[in-house]
């Protein structure tokens, strides 16, 4: 293969804003008679002619890399600030960033507030091979952090802000600490996104996201990734995936790069929404708790001011039960009964449902689509009124 190195208009795209960086990161240099993005290279095996495998970039095999795979994690590699796998879902990606730095006996340190796969494959995968995983609220892993509680871990995994909850912790105090235990830092990055937070700047060894969420943003395909500034993780990473095999073929990452070109301007609506849903259902008596760390008062505030990057389109809150969710869901127009986040869609998913979450039966999470914000606004308005 004799494909650009990729690296943003055949740069670095560092300077640039959020809009620029969004299309342009990762593209290859133009050339003449090329399309403006490399189109998707769909190939399991490549032809190995005389070389020997893996021989000066050649493609061997599409399971280890292939070029469409390349252009893709340089983009999002670019707008994370570090070196990036792609894998075929965010919980690979969160499983690759697990299990690749752990083994037999050593202690892992979890949130126990964050998402609830991530607390499953720690229960019923890591703890069947004699790892230890300990589950820290993401209020209280500062407060572990400087007490010196964290020595002896070979990780900690953060999630901030957390899901659904949307607390806040500080990733580089956190990251000190770990930095002093000797362990490995790693950040699910996904509310934020890459362009919301950049733990990797903060201290954090690796970032890990879904970008089934909003990265990707339409609700129609599964990836995640993990992204690294330390050659001998990526390396280490970089095995783990090849050996168990969790890497997006040629169209997911095809139509990932594609998704993500429009990331600024779908959080730019979607937190603009959100602002005022935040306002609107902190404003109505038939709501209580509402979340949104960029609101003013929110217990959160402070910190996502500070470590946080720009907003985002989740709100949290909750109504009196359960009935009280599907009344709101019956009346509203906009607002779709379905689980995940960050997608064109305005969402409602009532957390409990699912199990897990240690939440309130009428705890919910609400995802701000790109529909105008007024007819967001009115629609829920309404329904709020007829509950
Ligand atoms: C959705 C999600 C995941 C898992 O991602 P999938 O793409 O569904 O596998 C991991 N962490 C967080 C915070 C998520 O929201």
């Amino acid at each position: 293969m004799t494909d650009a190195t990729p690296g943003g208009a055949g740069g670095s795209v560092r300077g640039w804003g959020d809009g620029t960086r969004s299309v342009r990161a990762g593209e290859p240099a133009p050339q003449p008679g090329a399309p403006l993005r490399p189109s998707p290279v769909f190939a399991a095996p490549y032809h190995l002619g005389d070389l020997p495998p893996r021989s000066g970039g050649a493609d061997a095999y599409a399971r280890t890399e292939h070029p469409t795979l390349r252009v893709f994690e340089a983009a999002v590699g670019e707008l994370d600030g570090g070196r990036c796998l792609s894998f075929a879902t965010g919980m690979a990606a969160v499983s690759a960033a697990v299990l690749a730095v752990t083994g037999a006996g050593d202690r892992v340190v979890l949130p126990a507030d964050g998402y609830y796969t991530t607390r499953l494959l720690a229960r019923e995968e890591l703890e069947r091979f004699g790892v230890r995983v300990e589950y820290v609220p993401t209020l209280e892993i500062e407060e572990v952090a400087a007490r010196g509680d964290l020595a002896g871990a070979a990780l900690v995994v953060l999630e901030t802000p957390s899901n659904p909850q949307l607390d806040v912790c500080d990733i580089a105090a956190v990251a000190r600490a770990t930095r002093a235990a000797g362990a490995v830092l790693a950040v699910d990055n996904t509310t934020a996104t890459p362009l919301g937070q950049r733990p990797l700047d903060l201290g954090a060894d690796l970032t890990v996201g879904s970008d089934t969420k909003a990265l990707t943003g339409h609700s129609d395909l599964l990836l995640g990734h993990v992204s690294t500034t330390d050659d001998r993780l990526y390396a280490r990473l970089k095995a783990f995936r090849d050996h168990t095999g969790g890497t997006p073929g040629a169209f997911e990452a095809w139509l990932g790069h594609r998704s993500m070109s429009t990331l600024d301007l779908r959080l730019a609506r979607q937190a603009a929404t959100a602002a005022a849903v935040a306002e609107l259902l902190a404003a109505h008596p038939a709501v209580t708790g509402v979340r949104w760390p960029w609101r003013a008062g929110d217990p959160s505030a402070r910190l996502a001011a500070r470590q946080m990057l720009r907003p985002n389109g989740v709100v949290s809150a909750e109504l009196a039960d359960e009935a009280a969710v599907g009344r709101l869901l019956a009346a509203s127009r906009l607002w779709t009964a379905a689980t995940s986040f960050g997608g064109v869609h305005s969402t409602l998913d009532r957390r409990a449902q699912w199990g897990g979450d240690a939440v309130p039966a009428g705890f919910v999470r609400l995802s701000c689509g790109i529909e105008d914000t007024a007819d967001l606004v009115a629609d829920l308005a309404a329904a709020l009124d007829a509950l």
